[in-house]
């Protein structure tokens, strides 16, 4: 498609790649930033720079943080032996709604789907390891969720974990089958937190 202008042809073909937009809402998207009265063009235009700069995975549990570790992890109040495993950090955004759970955390950055082709060393599952093994953690919820990949991911955690001694507890059914923790009321979760199971 020719919008007129290179510059604009191109800013819609990215935009469009993003997840959850396609050419018709990059081009709405494309011509509300050019919109003379808008500032929001320069206001993204600075954070999109500063976004890859500051913005950081905690090097510990791998949450989004500006520092080398988040606030989670650093936080002294929050149970030193307990960690929620979820696919990606806003999982984890969503687990902290509701308010239920004062343990910590690991992202994985995803979950084992041999089909596209990612694999144990693909996620942060030699961290988690190192984690469980250097925390004594008590137990581990995984919290991947609740889709084939994510039970795989679960099974393969278990078995990883079982030399040192760490309960592995599985978030309880009644979560939407094939779901994503992000589409969760809160009640539910905090449910499905109370509820868990040991694998
Ligand atoms: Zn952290």
């Amino acid at each position: 498609m020719d919008l007129g202008s290179e510059t604009l042809n191109a800013l819609v073909k990215s935009l469009a790649r993003l997840p959850g937009l396609g050419t018709k809402s990059a081009l709405r998207v494309a011509m509300h930033l050019l919109r003379p009265e808008s500032a929001e063009a320069e206001r993204i235009a600075v954070l999109l720079s500063e976004l890859k700069e500051k913005v950081r995975f905690c090097r510990s549990c791998g949450a989004i943080t500006e520092a080398e570790q988040c606030a989670i992890c650093t936080d002294p109040a929050r149970s030193q032996d307990l960690i929620c495993v979820v696919e990606e950090p806003q999982d984890m955004i969503v687990m902290e709604r509701t308010r239920h759970y004062r343990g910590l955390y690991h992202v994985l950055h995803g979950v084992l789907s041999p089909v596209d082709g990612v694999g144990p060393d693909d996620l942060s599952l030699r961290t988690l390891e190192s984690r469980v093994r250097d925390l004594k953690t008590r137990e581990l919820i995984v919290a991947t969720n609740p889709t084939v990949e994510g039970d795989a991911t679960a099974l393969y955690i278990a078995r990883m974990v079982a030399p040192y001694g760490c309960t592995v507890t599985r978030l309880a059914r009644g979560l939407p089958m094939g779901g994503t923790l992000e589409f969760v009321d809160d009640t539910t979760l905090a449910r499905a937190i109370d509820r868990r199971e040991t694998l």
